[in-house]
């Protein structure tokens, strides 16, 4: 089964780039340690920690990943290494924002929802059905991929 995570208050911005990767990672900008531990446990996901005295934690001990470092960049390579992801296989299947899978969208429902030029030019459309953001290919699309390829390395090709 794909490994489910969740990320501590610190790692926001390597909890998104596993999004973008299409991993599944729960994470809270303030949720507290207890209560992180707790969820992690009620919903079977690994919690991913840069906090020394979380994984101090009876119920964290056996169930965490620590990261080490503060680069994100370092920290992306570091989950992907230790869990054998796949940085292009299910790139941006999820949303950004809440980790939701996302789902086709087709044009005429995404009409009056994203600006006509983009409309006009871009397609397919993906929603996220607990949000509700649409997302598009495009520059931001690109940018994002030629982030991850720079991020992971010259080896790997989307
Ligand atoms: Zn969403």
């Amino acid at each position: 089964m794909e490994q489910r995570f969740i990320a501590d208050a610190m790692l926001g911005k390597l909890a998104r780039w596993l999004r973008v990767m299409g991993c599944d990672v729960e994470y809270f900008p303030a949720i507290d340690d207890r209560e992180l531990v707790a969820r992690a446990e009620r919903n079977g996901r690994l919690i991913l920690t840069r906090d020394t005295l979380l994984v101090r934690r009876r119920r964290a001990r056996e169930n965490h990943f620590f990261v080490g470092g503060d680069d994100y960049r370092d920290q992306v390579r570091q989950v992907m290494a230790a869990f054998a992801i796949d940085p292009f296989a299910h790139f941006l299947s999820r949303c950004l924002e809440c980790n939701a899978l996302l789902v086709d969208v087709p044009r005429e429902e995404a009409a009056g929802r994203v600006p006509p030029y983009v409309l006009a030019t871009q397609e397919p459309f993906q929603g996220c059905p607990a949000c509700g953001r649409l997302y598009w290919s495009g520059t931001h699309r690109e940018r994002m991929t030629e982030e991850l390829k720079r991020m992971v390395g010259p080896q790997v090709t989307p």
